[in-house]
């Protein structure tokens, strides 16, 4: 890429948004096109926990925490609205033998691969959050303190802000409908309007991305996974971190809110349930939490978020150029808030300077994907 190539990224979630900072802090010519409001996909109905413990196989784990690891300094550069909670998380295994083994596994895992926990008793854990009451489980309460919760709509505007600061300009609302190309090489996106043209077009457009790659011949293999999630009115400080034991999982906002969510409960929406006010089944996450944590008894969920996850059929991130077209990249991910930071970093590298970071490899667009989606 030269200093006068014109990079268009499309989608402004927390993976657009992240590759439009990093891309013009290092001084690229950045443009970015959203059709909403940056957060305003998935990325803004998330649970935002930024976590590396329980991803398999162990490469992603490893992505995962240089994804945790690379908050660090972000968090720095962007201050006190990058959306960032206070490090360290809990998980405690779910009741019964099976629960009581998978932590064993996991425990045994992290240690293999020396990542950093504690194992506490209820009594230690309370001491860390004073709000949760772990019954039933002896010390095999799982601490990391690396582990965090990030509101993914702050994160996006916060990055889109300070990539405006750095020159990046910004067009939202803006529906990018196609890529443009010229005997083999990307020159442009049009839009309702006229066209923007670019030498490098990255498409992080979600669930969005599907349809813009099409035309290109490149079927980007996503399944869309439905996720809600409860949110309770704000409570006076009953939660610091994330907490996820086996069943459900839970963390605050910055408002004092608690999120909760839960794998059993996403299962009863589709993406076409209304969430306008909370459907009557949606109560069974706060029954789930209030077992854990005394101080939820007697509240109800003021809002449902609904959320479509962009879910790889391998479950692994897709990430760097899409085979057909020179110029032409995707970065498209479950887990994109974990994964933001660092895939925006290691990925405008690559389109600034073609170096390409060894840790993306296994997440290329033009790896073999199963033919059926895992369940
Ligand atoms: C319930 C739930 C819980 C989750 N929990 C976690 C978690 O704990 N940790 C974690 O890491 N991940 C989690 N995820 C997944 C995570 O939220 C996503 O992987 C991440 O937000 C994806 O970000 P994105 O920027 O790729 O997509 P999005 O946030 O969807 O952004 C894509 C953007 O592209 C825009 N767009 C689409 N098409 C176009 C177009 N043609 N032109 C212009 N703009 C366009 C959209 O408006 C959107 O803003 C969860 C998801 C859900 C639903």
């Amino acid at each position: 890429m030269n200093a006068s190539s014109e990079v268009v990224v499309v989608g402004g979630g927390v993976v657009g948004a992240a590759l439009t900072y990093y891309l013009a802090k290092s001084g690229a010519r950045v443009t970015l096109m959203e059709r909403d409001s940056p957060g305003a996909g998935v990325s803004g109905a998330s649970f935002g926990y930024v976590n590396a413990a329980q991803k398999r196989p162990e490469h992603y784990h490893r992505l995962s925490r240089l994804g945790v690891e690379a908050y660090d300094a972000l968090e720095k550069e962007l201050g006190p609205d990058s959306g960032l909670g206070p490090r360290g998380g809990l998980l405690w295994p779910e009741p019964g033998s099976l629960g009581g083994q998978k932590m064993e596994a996991l425990v045994e895992e992290l240690r293999q691969w020396q990542y950093p926990f504690e194992l506490l008793t209820p009594d230690e854990a309370a001491q860390v959050e004073p709000g949760i009451r772990v019954a039933g489980v002896d010390n095999s309460i799982l601490y990391l303190p690396y582990e965090r919760w990030v509101e993914g709509n702050l994160l996006a505007a916060a990055l889109v802000s300070r990539a405006r600061d750095y020159g990046a300009k910004v067009m939202v609302p803006c529906s990018a409908l196609k890529i443009l190309h010229h005997s083999g090489a990307v020159d442009g996106v049009s839009m309702s309007e006229g066209s923007l043209p670019a030498d490098t077009v990255i498409v992080a457009a979600g669930t969005g991305s599907v349809g813009l790659l099409a035309p290109l011949g490149y079927h980007l293999p996503l399944e869309r996974v439905v996720g809600v999630l409860g949110i309770t009115s704000p409570l006076p400080c009953l939660l610091r971190g994330v907490a996820y034991p086996g069943a459900y999982h839970v963390r605050p906002t910055h408002e004092g809110r608690i999120v909760i969510g839960a794998q059993e409960v996403d299962r009863l929406a589709d993406e076409h349930t209304d969430v306008s006010t909370p459907p009557s089944w949606a109560g069974r996450l706060l029954q789930m939490a209030q077992l854990d944590m005394p101080g939820l008894e007697g509240l109800r969920l003021e809002e449902v978020w609904l959320g479509v996850r962009p879910m790889p059929a391998d479950r692994l991130p897709i990430i760097g150029r899409v085979p057909g077209i020179e110029g032409v990249y995707v970065a498209v991910m479950h887990s994109g808030i974990t994964l933001a930071s660092i895939v925006g970093q290691a990925l405008s590298t690559e389109v600034i300077t073609g170096e390409r970071a060894a840790f993306l490899e296994p997440y290329r667009p033009d790896r073999a994907f199963p033919a059926k989606t895992k369940t």
